[in-house]
């Protein structure tokens, strides 16, 4: 018998395809699932957005979650993964919206039927990408079994989960002020103000406006000055807040006086001058209870009821703007909470679409042209030709934005549905500790901060296109019930739905019990993170099928992904499984690091800063491209530049010697007639031998050890030193030994210790 001889060029891509066609026709992948094992081990594979394109993020995650699989596999184990797809949500409807040519949310509510039928259409078709890029990556995976998020048994499961959380006291609605979308017309969670690039830097009109108060100080008026960067919430302002302590400066301008923090006076030399004439001070305290004329005419009746006067806070800072916190309750969590406190007017004067309604008459545009940040220059112009802005300016500073349509958000108080952190926060922060984070520092860092940090999750979305929450209340008393299944809808109304979304829930209705009202399901659909966060036990339909299934799938053993998800789908996991019950819902959890262009810059389809990597490993071979990513500091946490030609050093510096280090043996072999038939470790005196043989143990080890703690970033140097091990110096210095026609015992030797590579 003799080897396959090698060319001394190989075309990696060439050889690679044939390989996948191989284990395609032979069904390897399901072999390897199959038949008698040593066991199992339990992976949840984390579920992309199908209209999402593959890039070298999703590439590397792929590359470890399959490396972990496979090692798994060698040592005797069944590892089963099943794809999955997170198929509702904003990035869905956003698209819809585009593909129907669709403007406001009233065309949406006209038809939610047909608009669903939209985003079904977008989810159906834009999967067979994906397959592309997971044959090409060398992924084996369950493609064709992937879970979807939409499927009638997955939301079922959530509509159970969420009556579970529910039942525990768990769940509530309240008004409070959230990030909102004008655009999306939904409130967001503060979470998806940190989704990677939300917060970003943007351009924003500040001003200085005077409030002008009832006091006079040697007969001249006293006004008040405050700074804002949302010149849009001050025709709703209510009242100024002050710190109790921080000293405050009357400056005399001539015939008016202005009141500021006094360490902010420097800053405004254009306002003050060099040597602003200061004729008293006072601390915050003192100012408290100060009346003083709204600045603008809308709400001025309001002023009996408590409106326009100075109180006192703990949140000013008495060097950021004038240390004067100009208050709109509506339009903050700070301001909202203030004007609770001291009984102070509540006004909201902005509709869903984020514009001013008639209330606000000179910004209310009939048609709506504007969304109220539009009005902000518009309104600066408004103060200066009455002579109420004293100073304006532009600022870069961090803002929060759609992390879906990109418009900046805006803060606002609304009704939601919340979902209490705050009750089941000791059993998060003491089920963290039964999970093994890899890296390490991530429990009680990233992990373990965001935990002791993490707040009441806004649960409830103003859309269309995911679960519905499975709340119905009464329209004329305050009776509520909450569904928790498909059965339980048919026990109510009689009806067995076969599809959970709006156009079939908002349909059910049925009797009050407890007046002759009718009940009506809420019109919010669940956060989509409340869907992901339930895959573990919904991807099979659990409780109503697959119970034994879930008894000996839950916690998984691993799952994988990139640092953005420590406050995303494995912060929600955990939260749905301590919830529903109390574990964590992984025992090894790997993060990785983050890919970005070249230049350091996030990796952006639209500003093409990438090479598709699909084109990649179609030039180089996956195989150099995954060594690529093996190496580099992505797999623990770090930030990885990309750079291309680094792919093609990796086949000349490793594979290439490896692959000619085969070929080596193969001509030899073949010219001797050397053939294994087992393989077994020679009893050899040479040195070389020798040497070799416990590097191959020793790195064995190292990789067996790495592995088996899930430490992916130690597992590919042992790899790389044994392989420059074997071609550097063991086969320079044997190379004599198969040189000469006989079989001797050496020669044996150096073969059986070269074959066990
Ligand atoms: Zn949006
Ligand atoms: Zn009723």
């Amino acid at each position: 018998m003799k080897y396959t001889e090698l060319t001394n060029k190989p075309d990696m891509p060439a050889i690679q395809a044939d390989i996948l066609a191989f284990w395609k026709n032979e069904n390897i992948f399901e072999k390897s699932i199959s038949g008698k094992k040593a066991g199992e081990v339990v992976f949840y594979d984390g579920p992309p957005f199908p209209t999402g394109s593959p890039h070298h993020g999703t590439v590397l995650v792929s590359f470890i979650k399959d490396m972990i699989a496979r090692y798994q596999t060698m040592k005797g184990f069944s590892v089963p993964r099943v794809w999955g797809w997170d198929c509702h949500g904003l990035p869905i409807e956003n698209q819809a919206e585009k593909d129907l040519g669709i403007e406001s949310k009233n065309e949406i509510e006209n038809d939610i039927g047909r608009f669903n039928d939209a985003c079904l259409d977008i989810v159906s078709s834009s999967n067979e990408a994906w397959r592309e890029y997971v044959d090409q990556m060398a992924r084996w995976v369950d493609y064709d079994g992937a879970y979807r998020t939409m499927s009638i048994g997955f939301m079922e499961s959530v509509m159970w989960a969420f009556k579970q959380c529910y039942d525990k006291g768990l769940i509530y609605r309240d008004y409070r002020v959230t990030p909102y979308c004008m655009q999306c017309e939904t409130s967001l969670s503060i979470s998806d103000t940190r989704e990677s690039d939300s917060t970003r830097p943007r351009q924003d009109r500040w001003v200085i406006v005077k409030f002008k108060t009832e006091s006079q100080v040697d007969g001249k008026p006293v006004y008040i000055l405050a700074w804002t960067t949302t010149p849009w919430t001050l025709p709703s302002n209510m009242c100024l807040a002050v710190g109790e302590e921080v000293d405050y400066a009357f400056v005399d301008m001539g015939d008016e006086i202005y009141v500021a923090s006094k360490k902010t006076l420097p800053q405004y030399g254009k306002i003050f001058t060099e040597a602003p004439v200061i004729l008293k001070e006072c601390k915050g305290k003192d100012l408290a209870g100060l009346n003083y004329e709204p600045l603008l005419p809308y709400f001025a009746d309001f002023k009996e009821q408590g409106a326009f006067k100075v109180v006192t806070v703990d949140y000013v800072d008495a060097e950021d703007g004038t240390g004067v916190v100009h208050t709109a309750p509506a339009f903050g969590e700070d301001d909202y909470w203030t004007c609770k406190k001291f009984n102070i007017p509540f006004v909201n004067p902005v509709d869903n679409r984020g514009r001013f309604t008639a209330e606000v008459s000179d910004f209310h545009s009939p048609k709506g042209e504007k969304n109220v940040i539009e009005t902000n220059s518009d309104i600066i112009r408004y103060l200066n030709e009455q002579g109420k802005a004293v100073l304006d300016g532009t600022v870069e500073h961090n803002y929060p934005h759609c992390w879906r349509c990109r418009e900046p958000l805006i803060y606002r108080a609304m009704d939601a549905w919340y979902f209490s952190i705050e009750k089941i926060k000791d059993d998060l922060l003491k089920q963290n500790e039964e999970i093994n984070w890899i890296p390490e520092t991530v429990k009680h860092g990233r992990f373990g901060k965001w935990l002791l940090g993490a707040r009441d999750w806004n649960i409830s979305r103003n859309r269309y296109w995911s679960t519905p929450i499975p709340i119905w209340e009464c329209d004329k008393c305050s009776e509520r019930i909450v569904l928790g299944s498909i059965d339980e809808i048919f026990d109510v109304s009689g009806t067995r739905l076969d599809n959970l979304h709006r156009q079939y829930m908002d349909k059910i209705t049925f009797a009050c019990k407890k007046c002759d009202g009718a009940m009506k399901r809420i019109p919010e659909v669940l956060d989509c993170w409340f869907e992901s966060g339930s895959v573990t036990f919904a991807q099979k339909h659990y409780p109503f099928e697959n119970k034994e299934w879930f008894d000996s799938h839950f916690p998984s053993d691993f799952i994988v992904e990139y640092t953005g998800q420590i406050r995303c789908w494995f912060y929600y996991m955990h939260v749905l499984s301590v919830a529903l019950f109390n574990k964590p819902s992984f025992k090894n959890c790997i993060v990785h690091g983050t890919i970005l262009a070249d230049d350091g810059k996030k990796l952006s389809k639209s500003s093409k800063n990438y090479t598709d990597p699909m084109q990649l490993m179609k030039k180089y071979g996956t195989d150099a491209f995954r060594l690529y990513m093996f190496q580099s500091n992505a797999m623990l946490l770090g930030d990885l530049n990309f750079n291309e030609d680094g792919i093609p050093e990796m086949f000349q510096q490793i594979l290439l010697p490896f692959w000619n280090a085969c070929n080596f043996f193969i001509s030899y072999a073949n010219i001797d007639g050397f053939y294994a038939t087992a393989l077994k470790e020679p009893d050899s005196d040479n040195q070389l031998d020798k040497w070799m043989l416990a590097e191959l143990f020793d790195k064995t080890q190292q990789i067996t050890k790495a592995m088996d703690a899930y430490q992916i970033d130690l597992y590919i140097e042992p790899v790389v030193s044994l392989i420059g091990g074997l071609t550097n110096w063991y086969i320079r210095r044997s190379r004599r030994r198969f040189w000469g026609s006989e079989m001797t015992a050496d020669k044996k030797n150096a073969y059986e210790t070269y074959i066990l590579f």
